[in-house]
């Protein structure tokens, strides 16, 4: 009998990543047999992000680019997107099945078997305005595409900000029981993972019976056999004295931080509704430089915010100049329908846009170079992928460099010592440090 092939495609953010997992798994054991994104499929399910205009109108082309090369696949999509932009979603022909946010990790059990999968003239729809609050599990774990395993914990976010559409999307802050994570993080290590990513959206929020975010950690650190456990985008907020002190004792915790900042004006912060000041954000900063040595640190920045003037901007080119940032993600604003921000009269040209988002790319490049030369002549541990790119194995350290090495060996899934000894501003060179013993037999996919 011929398989009915399936293919998942991602927009978005590490925590779709992990939910498409998931939903991968999910294909596999009704009977689907998993094929690439672009290749011809039976079956497309997108999981899409309604963070920017820009996010929205590629996955309405996806859809349209997979129908032209394979006309007769079932198009299942979910996601921020099919929660926010239902309506819009249900007019675009060939879309069989939209699943909000809901319900969005039953989707395979909205399938018909795979035998029975037939396009539809008007799309099924599972929806809901509202999500609801409670504490949640996880229908099964998945394997990663890549070595590191991205470890879900938290799901939603309270905080309003006024440019943002995740808490219409995603609903209220809620976290997933300890009991489901010590599952799945057995399953991870018994699958030979040696890294988990733990996401979410504001993960820092992560409350579930007593146990606040910290002792999340302090459990993970104890319990979890993998040698490495990092944590994804931090709200400033939640970053407190004792979460920077636990991951700097910690053998495990990895020394890396991507705490987005957004704005470096205290007027633009305040319309944005951010509940941090540059003052305390600068003051975070230099505690957790402080504090954890060897610290590599990321951060969001949002430009043509309504209202940025130039002076505004100037500011947070400014602070983002002297904060000691590995690297900067720049964001032009995109008005999101039902926020705060879409009342704003101030807009920007979008020349504007485009030339301070430019200055700070140009400033992300220089972060880059000058976090990398930093690294030069240290020997540090790489966690390695496989394959090669531009003629190099990458591996990445602890800290979230990005080194490349010759060997011709694949390493993939070991954690090796390299000396760094060059930089360049998209990743660091180096070389292992001979004589060390490959342990080659656990490998994740
Ligand atoms: S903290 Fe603000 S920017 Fe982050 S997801 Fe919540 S509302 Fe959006």
């Amino acid at each position: 009998m011929a398989t009915t092939r399936a293919s998942l495609h991602t927009l978005g953010c590490r925590l779709n990543q992990a939910e498409t997992s998931v939903l991968g798994e999910g294909l596999r054991r009704k009977g689907f047999e998993l094929v690439d994104f672009g290749q011809p499929t039976d079956l497309l399910v997108l999981n899409t992000c309604a963070v920017t205009e820009d996010a929205e109108r590629t996955a309405r082309y996806l859809i349209r680019k997979t129908l032209k090369h394979s006309p007769h696949a079932f198009i299942a999509v979910t996601g921020c997107y099919a929660q926010t932009g239902m309506d819009c979603l249900k007019q675009q022909t060939g879309i069989d099945l939209i699943v909000g946010h809901q319900f969005k990790l039953d989707l395979p059990a909205y399938l018909p078997p795979p035998n029975e999968l037939r396009k539809r003239s008007v799309a099924e729809i599972h929806h809901t305005k509202t999500m609801e609050r409670g504490d949640f599990e996880l229908p099964h774990f998945a394997d990663s595409d890549s070595t590191r395993a991205l470890l879900k914990v938290q799901d939603g976010c309270s905080a309003m900000c006024s440019f943002c559409i995740i808490p219409f999307a995603r609903g209220h802050e809620r976290s997933r029981t300890l009991n489901d994570i010590q599952r799945e993080v057995e399953v991870l290590a018994a699958r030979g993972y040696r890294e988990i990513v733990l996401t979410g959206v504001n993960i820092g929020q992560y409350a579930h019976q007593g146990r606040d975010f910290c002792s999340l950690l302090r459990w993970l650190d104890q319990a979890a056999d993998f040698e490495r456990i990092r944590i994804s985008s931090i709200e400033p907020t939640t970053v407190s004295d004792e979460l920077l002190e636990f991951l700097a004792s910690s053998k495990k915790f990895c020394p890396y931080l991507h705490i987005p900042m957004q704005s470096g004006d205290d007027q633009i912060l305040r319309a944005m509704n951010r509940r941090h000041t540059i003052k305390s954000y600068i003051n975070l900063i230099e505690k957790a430089l402080v504090t954890i040595s060897d610290l590599g640190l990321g951060t969001d920045l949002m430009v043509g915010f309504p209202g940025e003037t130039e002076s505004s901007f100037q500011n947070t080119l400014a602070v983002a100049t002297d904060l000691p940032f590995s690297y900067l993600h720049v964001f032009p604003y995109s008005p999101r329908p039902g926020t705060a921000a879409m009342r704003l009269k101030q807009r920007i040209p979008s020349a504007s846009v485009k030339k301070r988002a430019d200055l700070l790319l140009d400033l992300d490049r220089v972060k880059r170079l000058a976090f990398h030369n930093k690294q030069i002549g240290k020997t540090v541990s790489a966690l390695f992928e496989s394959g090669t790119r531009a003629a190099y194995r990458f591996g990445t350290t602890p800290n979230f460099t990005r080194v490349g090495i010759t060997d011709s060996e694949d390493f993939r899934n070991q954690i090796l010592q390299v000396t760094i000894t060059a930089a360049t501003d998209r990743y660091a060179l180096g070389h292992i440090v001979p004589s060390q013993q490959v342990n080659c037999a656990m490998v994740a996919r």
